[in-house]
């Protein structure tokens, strides 16, 4: 029942190329690439070479002596604006002595590529180079041109990668769509199995809550301390339900997930739908993870991440404060998710904006989807896409013209995607090749 054409025929098979893949993969790791300090040459160079090896015209382009980003351009006929696949080189550190392998072997053990950056983001950029190089080695005729962009600096924000790109090299990278990271868990509800495509992402406003009080020796007890003072406003600010606002991407997504849970589920979300609320959201009798993404995607959130006060064991602090991790919705600004939690904590404390970034742009393009749909379809019958607005950021907000999706479907159910920055990452073979395909499905349908 596919709404867009089929792809065309091609002259190799997927399914034979698993050794490639996991061989790229492997090497991708085995470049130590932690951020900081980033050293992405090191991928750049690597890529380089292979692309070389099918003659695919790139350049690297270093934002500083080392942090570098490569832009390759398989070239087609121009009928339509290119397509970009995107991926991030950097990876967040990773101490040996957590592991039960060393994170950077890349190690190939029970089906299962190993080490840091497998699943954020190598996997998929071995992946994006596997596809533009098949699509070079055999000449396949592009409707338009393909891109592989590989970035520097994203687990830091970007600025040395895709914005500097962005502002630097613009005409380098333009394009009309873009596959990058965050999407493609899998879900298997009762209604069939969905594969998540990130269609948007949350800005953030990062905040400071501080408390001041009396200092003096730590001998005399003060229950007016500042510690205390911001003890109480941190527990106003878990018991605080932020107000819901549904947007319309949260809203289709919840009208999916209405048609997913026939019964009890489908009349929770059908009560969710009509008032919207904090407690609501939290009680959706579903799969915890898809409850998260409703939560999170029907709300401002703030998260307390870094405590600090005093200097000295007997000394009473003066001051304690939390930084606080704030996430916005699209069309939420960060001034005033600030001024509703101070309401929330209280006035004995103050909270201050340290950051604010609003959400970029929702990308749900209707024809975008709907390949996307008959991708995954064409790989798992009865599959679906659920677009969702993902809370985490990405290097999608640096292009701003392009629309960007999170799409790489893994065939594992989502708990893999805990491995992400944890010790033991790891991605599994059979989920590489099954994203690759969809990868590789995906850019013909649009391409060809
Ligand atoms: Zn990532």
């Amino acid at each position: 029942m596919c709404t867009t054409p089929e792809p065309m025929p091609l002259p190799f098979s997927w399914a034979e190329q698993e050794r490639h893949l996991v061989s790229h993969l492997s090497a991708l790791i085995r470049l130590d690439t932690s951020n900081p300090p980033g050293h992405e040459i090191a991928v750049a160079r690597h890529l380089s070479r292979e692309l070389s090896r099918v003659g695919v015209a790139h350049t690297v382009l270093e934002a500083e002596p080392g942090r570098a980003n490569l832009v390759a351009r398989l070239p087609g006929s121009g009928q339509e604006p290119p397509l970009m696949l995107l991926g991030h080189a950097d990876v967040v550190g990773a101490r040996p002595d957590q592991w039960s392998r060393p994170p950077f072997s890349g190690e190939v053990a029970d089906g299962r590529v190993w080490g840091r950056g497998a699943l954020d983001m190598k996997g998929q950029i071995a992946a994006s180079l596997l596809v533009v190089q098949l699509l070079a080695a055999h000449r396949v005729p592009l409707r338009r041109d393909l891109l592989l962009v590989v970035t520097a600096d994203e687990e830091a924000g970007s600025r040395l990668g895709a914005h500097w790109l962005w502002e630097n090299h613009r005409a380098l990278v333009e394009a009309e769509f873009a596959f990058n990271e965050g999407g493609g868990q899998r879900f298997l509800t009762p209604g069939g199995p969905v594969y998540t495509v990130q269609v948007a992402e949350k800005g953030s406003a990062r905040m400071r809550i501080t408390a001041r009080g009396r200092g003096g020796h730590a001998s005399v007890p003060r229950s007016d301390a500042a510690v205390f003072t911001l003890a109480e406003a941190l527990l106003r600010l878990r018991a605080f339900a932020p107000r819901s606002v549904l947007h319309p991407t949260a809203r289709r997504m919840l009208d999916m997930l209405a048609d997913l849970h026939p019964g009890t589920g489908a009349e929770a979300i059908g009560r969710l739908l009509k008032a919207p609320t904090w407690e609501a959201a939290n009680s959706l009798p579903i799969d915890p993870v898809l409850r998260e993404f409703v939560v999170t995607g029907l709300h401002d959130t703030a998260t307390p991440t870094l405590l600090s006060a005093g200097q000295r064991q007997n000394v009473v602090p003066v001051e304690a404060s939390v930084v606080l991790d704030g996430r916005l919705l699209p069309g939420r600004l960060p001034e005033d998710w600030v001024a509703e939690v101070r309401e929330a904590v209280g006035d004995r404390v103050e909270v201050s904006l340290l950051h604010g970034r609003e959400s970029h742009a929702v990308h749900d393009d209707p024809r975008l989807l709907r390949v996307l749909g008959d991708t995954v379809a064409a790989h798992e019958p009865g599959a679906r896409v659920l677009p969702y607005v993902n809370p985490a950021a990405t290097d999608a907000r640096a292009f701003p013209e392009t629309k960007v999706v999170g799409f790489f479907p893994s065939a594992s159910d989502a708990d893999v995607m805990r491995l992400i920055h944890a010790p033991d990452e790891h991605a599994r073979i059979t989920d590489l090749m099954f994203g690759g395909a969809c990868l590789l499905d995906a850019v013909l349908r649009l391409s060809t």
